[in-house]
């Protein structure tokens, strides 16, 4: 039973996980596609920017520099190094004026999120008899040509271009002036990043994100719900299980003695001796009574606190537990018990059922006897504290220990003490005295612990 509980947790934990995996991925895919729709829907927009003839012009511009500042590295003027730093030096003056027609064309999209924009060179080479890279001089880099400033890891590519030209250049560096050809290719790539790109595409899924958190909530609140009815229900068996073994074992004796004295009623020699006939007669009416009395027992100590009928009178509570006391004393007359008291001096009414709550103090008293040694020692307290009457009985008998406690109320509950319970009983009087306490608007409690003895409280309400 034990394993089949086990792989049952095993099996639905799995389930929930490898469900809620699936989940996560399906949400994770979603995310990727909404992503690359909304980059390549933003690319679209910006590509029809990029086809602009001022834009053009200032790039054009730009690229009459180059073709100068080559010309000037091929008459070794000027160092590869210096060519890069003056072409970049050009790009940043007109940078300003390329941006802000840019920034314009933008505005006139109407996109409802910010982005930002820029052009890089990714390579510039001459090719000849040699082909000679004046850019990149280490692998990967890029310099920002025009746009705005910010990390190239951090965007998306919209387009790479790769322009190849021809051009001439007045050669001066031998003894003749002759005009040599080139040939350029310049790569170029244009990015885009989109400011809050992730909470943009989080929001276009808001719909599917909520759903999917409420089926997840649901889904944890159903497998916590079902796993915890499954435990209550396996509780409850248990608990079951243990009355029917006790309800047994208390009516076993009873019936044997029964059965002993009817059958002794078929011999010959008790039918003649009418004293022998009394005393099984005797016997039968006591076991009866027993029985009757056990199963009063179970019928009533099963009430719950609506379906007890009270009739509760004013009761002056100090004579009143005075006098509970010492009935209860009068039945334990061969027992050691040590019983003290401190009760709350002054004049107080309860509103109680004096039948009823005697049941219920009662059941607290003879708990106390026992589940102590053979010495008992109980001490009864009673105070008064916010408008509530309190009365603690204490015990110094076995404690409870804090796992227990936690069921201790509960109907047919009897703390486990391994196979065999020391002690008989159907585990219904602290459910019954709780019962009872709750009908007269007050609660019952324990504080214990184990080996320690225990203390229970009755605390009752003075204005209800
Ligand atoms: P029963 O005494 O018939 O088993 P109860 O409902 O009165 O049923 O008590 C439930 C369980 O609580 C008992 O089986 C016992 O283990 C524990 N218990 C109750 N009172 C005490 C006490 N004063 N000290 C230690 N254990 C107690």
């Amino acid at each position: 039973m034990k394993t089949r509980f086990f792989w049952l947790m095993t099996i639905s934990v799995m389930v929930f996980l490898a469900l809620s995996s699936i989940q996560g991925y399906l949400i994770y895919n979603t995310y990727t596609l909404k992503r690359n729709a909304f980059i390549d829907q933003t690319r679209d927009q910006i590509l029809k920017i990029d086809y602009n003839q001022e834009l053009d012009t200032i790039v054009d511009f730009w690229g009459e520099e180059l073709k100068n500042q080559i010309a000037d590295y091929k008459n070794q003027r000027i160092t590869k190094k210096e060519l890069l730093y003056r072409i970049q030096l050009k790009a940043n003056t007109l940078n300003d004026k390329y941006y802000q027609i840019y920034k314009r064309e933008l505005k006139n999209k109407k996109l409802d999120y910010a982005l930002n924009y820029k052009k890089n060179i990714k390579s510039i080479v001459i090719f000849g008899k040699e082909n000679d890279t004046l850019f990149p001089l280490k692998k990967d880099d890029s310099f920002r040509l025009f746009g705005a400033d910010f990390p190239n890891d951090k965007a998306n590519s919209v387009s790479v271009s790769r322009t190849f030209s021809q051009f001439d250049y007045i050669d001066q560096t031998g003894s003749e002036i002759t005009t040599q050809q080139y040939n350029l290719e310049v790569k170029a790539q244009d990015i885009m990043q989109i400011i809050d790109e992730k909470s943009i595409v989080f929001k276009q899924m808001a719909g599917l994100l909520i759903g999917s958190i409420i089926i997840f909530l649901a889904m944890v609140g159903l497998f916590y719900y079902s796993l915890k009815t499954l435990i209550k229900q396996k509780k409850v068996n248990a608990i079951k299980t243990d009355f029917i073994n006790n309800i047994t074992h208390e009516l076993k004796t009873p019936l044997a003695t029964l059965g002993v004295a009817t059958k002794g009623l078929k011999v010959k020699e008790i039918q003649d001796n009418p004293e022998a006939l009394k005393h099984s007669l005797t016997i039968i009416d006591r076991q009866n009574d027993r029985i009757q009395k056990l199963i009063d027992q179970v019928m009533s100590n099963s009430l719950n606190a609506e379906n007890i009928p009270l009739q509760r009178t004013q009761v002056l509570a100090r004579p009143y537990l005075e006098e509970v006391l010492e009935d209860f004393k009068m039945g334990l007359q061969h027992q050691k018990l040590n019983l003290t008291t401190d009760l709350f001096p002054k004049k107080v009414f309860l509103r109680l059922d004096k039948f009823y709550f005697t049941t219920a103090l009662f059941n607290l008293l003879d708990n106390a006897v026992k589940y102590s040694e053979a010495l008992v020692e109980i001490r009864i307290k009673t105070r008064v504290d916010r408008n509530q009457f309190i009365i603690a009985i204490q015990d110094h008998g076995m404690g409870i220990s804090k796992k227990a406690q936690k069921n201790l109320f509960d109907k047919f509950y009897r703390v486990p003490q391994g196979d065999v319970y020391q002690q008989k009983g159907l585990g219904l009087g602290l459910y019954y005295t709780q019962q009872i306490v709750k009908a007269h608007y007050g609660e019952v409690s324990v504080e214990s612990e184990l080996g320690q003895g225990s203390t229970f409280l009755i605390k009752i309400p003075l204005d209800r």
